[in-house]
């Protein structure tokens, strides 16, 4: 088992892990990025991308995170392609226990482990994931405009992914498992406005239809009577929540009800010393590749700011 030290150890290989990476290894900080095992986050389960800057043409997203990873390992990152089990900011400096067997410490430590979408856990949705299935309205419902789609949940972000949807899409149907949503009741005003919106209450999907050429309906189920029905749809949005992956850090940082972890407002330092978090781990607003790359910037600054108060 091997014991190393380092100035700044970011755990997490995703946009807002490698922009961290970028930045602090140009400021001369030899960060190290604690991949996991598989590195690129939520971009390399995504085929193409079309809103992420600086790009004309559309991009895969497990190519964008591999020039990511190649940009911050050009200007001095290493990357370690193993897994923190569990961190100690009691002490300064911060432990690092891998999963592997070796430990490490770090004088500041960047999280951006991102989060994860919460699926149904039907067989025909990871068929057809990328092929008519999506967790992200903003990322995907571009290519669903003029048709009908089909949005899951009851929550803020279906609601706020439906109404995103009814811009560009013939019609959506918001299917829910209850007869109330919670999402806060403004969005569901806006929702109750829409003409190309409506709502299936009491219902949860037991099956995407589709073929060779993608989806082509949903079979749904009473929660109230158990009778099945099937409606037309071409792209199924799936925003049942999403699942921080935080579980490490519980007693070390301070981390909100659900699961995210708190920073001061504007800023990316968590409520132990030394520890910044940037990117999904902690937004569960904007969720997007460009807004966790740019909290990654953020916390690089954040970091850097911090040592030199050390070295002070
Ligand atoms: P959420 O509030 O946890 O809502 C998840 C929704 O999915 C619930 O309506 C739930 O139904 C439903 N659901 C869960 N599992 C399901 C399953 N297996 N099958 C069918 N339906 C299922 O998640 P969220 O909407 O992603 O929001 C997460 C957090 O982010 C919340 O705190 C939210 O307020 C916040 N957020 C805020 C904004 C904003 O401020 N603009 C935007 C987005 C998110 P039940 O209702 O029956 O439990």
């Amino acid at each position: 088992m091997t014991h190393s030290h380092e100035k700044m150890i970011i755990i997490g290989a995703g946009a807002a892990g490698f922009t961290a990476a970028i930045y602090a290894a140009r400021a001369n900080l030899s960060p190290v990025v604690l991949a996991g095992l598989q590195p690129g986050g939520q971009l390399t389960i995504t085929t193409d991308v079309e809103n992420y800057p600086g790009f004309a043409d559309v991009i895969q997203g497990p190519w964008l995170m591999q020039e990511m990873q190649q940009q911050a390992e050009n200007v001095g990152t290493r990357v370690i392609y193993d897994i923190a089990t569990a961190i100690d900011t009691s002490q300064h400096p911060i432990h690092i226990q891998l999963d592997g067997g070796d430990s490490m410490t770090a004088d500041c430590l960047v999280i951006a482990t991102g989060a994860q979408a919460r699926w149904l856990g039907l067989e025909s949705e990871t068929i057809f994931n990328g092929r008519g299935v999506s967790a992200c309205a903003t990322c995907d419902g571009f290519f669903y405009k003029g048709r009908d789609v089909v949005v899951i949940g009851g929550g803020n972000t279906a609601v706020e992914e439906a109404l995103y949807l009814s811009n560009l899409c013939n019609s959506v149907t918001l299917i829910h498992r209850r007869d109330s949503l919670r999402a806060e009741q403004i969005l569901q005003e806006r929702l109750f406005k829409r003409a190309n919106l409506s709502v299936e209450w009491n219902y949860t999907v037991t099956e995407i239809v589709g073929d060779s050429t993608g989806v082509n309906a949903v079979n749904l189920q009473s929660t109230t009577d158990n009778s099945e029905k099937q409606i037309s749809a071409h792209g199924v949005f799936i925003a049942i929540g999403h699942d921080p992956a935080t579980k490490p850090f519980q007693k070390n940082v301070e981390l909100d009800d659900e699961g995210y972890i708190k920073v001061k407002p504007g800023t990316t330092l968590t409520s132990a010393k030394g520890v910044f978090a940037a990117g999904d781990c902690v937004d569960k607003i904007y969720r997007q590749a460009v807004t966790a790359a740019g909290m990654g910037c953020m916390a690089a600054l954040d970091a850097e700011k911090f040592l030199a108060s050390l070295s002070d």
